[in-house]
């Protein structure tokens, strides 16, 4: 059965001030304190394995044996089906060192037409991992299937938002108002089955 989580302090393995913040709000109803990383001078990992929750896993359980408190970390990314799944974990690192994402969109693009895409099917993935000073842990994972549009359209979203989007909708996650892109989102789903198993 799942380590639930009753109150007290949560460490989110995360320098990024978004991730930081959403993940306090969903975690302020469950009397649940959530303090960054960066708050703590925790050194940032490299994410060195091949997979989501791999990474995800490699920041959790880096955050809560240096913090001896739980830790929850995120790790997140595209993937292709004419890419064969790429950017997949180097969604972020297609951006550069610059962060931008104009550039990734773009080589994403142009790797689509060197490979004579087909089929424009991607899917957003989401790993959360929650680790425990005694070296527990467990990842809870969700996605969104889409499919990719070229130009980008809309400027409401982060990332790869304005090239994506989701089954069954018209709009891309760029143009889709966040709060409806939140409750279906990739991390939207995560989010859910971490609550139901560890909060709820
Ligand atoms: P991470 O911070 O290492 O998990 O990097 C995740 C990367 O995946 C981000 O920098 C974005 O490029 C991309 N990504 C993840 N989730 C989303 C999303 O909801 N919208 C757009 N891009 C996303």
């Amino acid at each position: 059965m799942t380590r639930r989580l009753v109150g007290g302090k949560l460490v989110v393995a995360s320098h990024n001030p978004g991730k930081v913040h959403e993940i306090a709000t969903l975690m302020a109803p469950f009397n649940i304190q959530a303090i960054s990383a960066s708050s703590l001078k925790l050194a940032e990992p490299e994410e060195t394995e091949a997979t989501f929750a791999g990474n995800a896993l490699i920041k959790a359980k880096a955050a809560a044996i240096a913090s001896k408190l739980p830790a929850l970390s995120d790790d997140s990314g595209l993937c292709v089906d004419a890419l064969d799944g790429q950017p997949g974990v180097y969604s972020a690192r297609w951006a550069g060192p610059a962060k931008d994402f104009q550039l990734a969109m773009l080589t994403l693009h142009e790797r689509m037409q060197q490979a004579n895409a087909t089929t424009y099917n991607a899917h957003f993935t989401c790993a959360l991992a929650l680790a425990w000073p005694d070296g527990e842990s467990e990842v809870f994972e969700g996605e969104v299937a889409g499919e990719i549009v070229w130009p980008p359209r809309g400027n409401l979203g982060f990332g790869y938002d304005p090239i994506f989007v989701p089954e069954g909708y018209a709009l891309t996650f760029g143009e889709m108002p966040p709060a409806q892109k939140h409750g279906m989102s990739h991390r939207a789903r995560a989010f859910k089955k971490f609550v139901s198993a560890c909060l709820g």
